[in-house]
């Protein structure tokens, strides 16, 4: 990184006390084979085929329309509020009804179900606050190698280290039923597009839509972790995360990454003035409307974790 930037940036104290991964070993993060994962592989290429079929078959503006508009919906209030603010880092309070529908949401996109993702999550963000870590771990293989490593691979740790997950997730029947039929989880919506529109809804609206999910969330991962702004540095950590400005609307506020790994448990995202964090508003809307509350800022004490 250049000397000038990484001076500009403010140091962070790294926060690895009170993480779900407990390890004592540094190594455990480096030592590691790539492997290919069949149904994660599968799952992506059957998508890519209704996508591809869809684009092909039915280029019409109306399934179009409704894959930006589905797709915005999912990865705003499903993976950026449900998955990612609420469950993994439960940065704002909100009802349980709610919680549910957020989570349900981020499981649309296609990833994973809602306890295997929050593994993935604290695995990563754990690894790549140690010294060193695997290059699949902070993405960083090169380009093409990371999109083959993140998109149809596994990393299998010679020595995984435990994930404490709390009951508050893991006693949760609903994210337990979540995480056995995550994939069967797009049938619903499936339904509904197959009704109002015909196949061309349920390519655009159900396949577009995860190849983009997922192969967005991956890109964004790759410049999230190798290019883009430093305004904080989290000492000794093996990866810095990068702001991108660019990605800002586009990833919901997700793309104020390097922001993220400086206050991990910030409901806020989006912090100077002039970084966009469509999150953040939806957050304050439902604030306003008395539907989310106790939200999580940088200057505020980090609440315990359950
Ligand atoms: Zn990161
Ligand atoms: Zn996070």
């Amino acid at each position: 990184m250049p000397e000038k930037i990484k001076l500009a940036a403010r140091k962070i104290p790294n926060l690895v006390r009170s993480h779900r991964v407990a390890s004592e070993d540094p190594a455990a993060f480096c030592a590691g084979q790539v492997r290919y994962a069949p149904a994660k592989s599968f799952w992506l290429m059957a998508m890519l085929g209704g996508a591809v079929y869809g684009m092909l078959a039915f280029p019409q503006l109306s399934a179009m329309a409704l894959f930006a508009s589905v797709s915005a919906m999912v990865l705003l209030f499903g993976h950026s509020l449900g998955s990612h603010r609420k469950l993994i880092h439960d940065s704002f309070a909100c009802p349980k009804w709610l919680e549910y529908l957020l989570v349900w949401l981020g499981v649309q996109v296609g990833l994973a179900g809602p306890i295997g993702l929050l593994r993935q999550h604290e695995l990563r963000d754990y690894a790549q606050r140690q010294g060193d870590c695997h290059p699949f771990l902070r993405h960083g293989a090169g380009f093409w190698r990371d999109a083959w490593w993140q998109l149809h691979c596994d990393l299998v740790l010679v020595h995984a280290p435990a994930i404490r997950i709390e009951q508050r997730i893991a006693g949760d029947r609903c994210y337990r039923f979540l995480e056995r039929t995550w994939m069967l989880q797009q049938l619903p919506l499936a339904l509904v597009c197959y009704v109002w529109g015909g196949w061309a809804f349920v390519c655009w609206g159900v396949c577009a839509r995860v190849v983009a999910g997922v192969s967005g969330h991956w890109l964004i991962g790759y410049f999230a972790h190798n290019h883009g702004d430093l305004a904080y540095e989290v000492e000794g950590a093996a990866v810095q995360g990068r702001n991108i400005r660019w990605t800002s609307l586009l990833t919901m506020g997700e793309g104020w990454h390097n922001n993220h790994h400086a206050f991990p448990r910030s409901a806020r995202l989006g912090l100077a003035p002039g970084e966009w964090d469509p999150g953040w508003w939806a957050l304050r809307a439902l604030e306003r409307v008395g539907l989310a509350w106790d939200l999580q800022l940088p200057g505020k004490p980090e609440n315990k974790k359950a």
